[in-house]
């Protein structure tokens, strides 16, 4: 094996829920407005000809229970709780079908998010990256086997920040399904294990502070808890 010039970066782990493998992180995809009414909040109409995406780093993942420090360059750092699907198979160019055999498992997740730096990019027609490819911004917890999840859709999707609900809606409100999120992003890339898809959040986004304690829990999976600490 050649010499590196330092220590090749590992992919970041993901734990599974009754099993002693992780799941290495790859790449990150992100679903923008999959539910109806968020897009409503932020002034905008859902697309109803394509789901679209945007990406965060593999190493923005964070995994659930840890306090991090509030981040640098925002003053309105926001929470977006998720379901985020994990998948296991290569898949490229799939119907729904193939898309929805890929899928590994589910977990619970943050998209956080410098709302104040997304708008920026909005305002000027620039890319999102200061916005949504935080530090620490992806927090995901433990996956879910797909089988031991079952159907998608009844489940509720909550969150609370220090005890006080501010988020809650079902897995059946998002516009796109999972395998429609699947199939569509995989006309695109060859998709494959590693992969992660954050499948947008519901109604109810707002900023957290230092010393906020974020809990996220989707019906049959592992809660994501977060916790902001002060700035560095
Ligand atoms: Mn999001």
């Amino acid at each position: 094996m050649t010499d590196t010039l330092f220590p090749a970066p590992q992919a970041p782990q993901i734990a599974v829920t009754g099993d002693s493998a992780t799941y290495p992180i790859r790449r990150i995809f992100c679903v923008g407005r999959n539910y109806e009414a968020h897009a409503a909040e932020m002034g905008n109409t859902v697309d109803r000809e394509a789901p679209w995406y945007f990406t965060k780093s593999a190493h923005a993942f964070c995994p659930t229970g840890a306090t991090v420090p509030y981040p640098p360059g925002t003053e309105n750092f926001h929470y977006e709780m998720e379901l985020v699907v994990a998948l296991a198979a290569r898949v490229f160019k799939a119907d729904l079908a193939e898309a929805a055999a890929a899928v590994f498992g589910y977990a619970a997740g943050l998209d956080m998010t410098r709302r104040d730096l997304q708008q920026v990019g909005k305002d000027n027609r620039r890319p999102w990256d200061l916005g949504k490819d935080v530090e620490n911004g992806a927090v995901i917890a433990p996956l879910t086997r797909a089988e031991t999840v079952g159907e998608i859709g009844a489940q509720r999707i909550r969150l609370g920040v220090n005890g006080a609900v501010r988020q809650d809606a079902r897995l059946a409100d998002m516009v796109w399904s999972v395998p429609e999120i699947v199939a569509h992003l995989s006309h695109y890339y060859h998709l494959g294990p590693g992969d992660l898809i954050m499948t947008g959040t519901p109604a109810g986004v707002g900023p957290v502070v230092a010393g906020d304690r974020i809990e996220g829990q989707i019906d049959g999976l592992a809660p994501v808890t977060h916790t902001l600490g002060a700035a560095e």
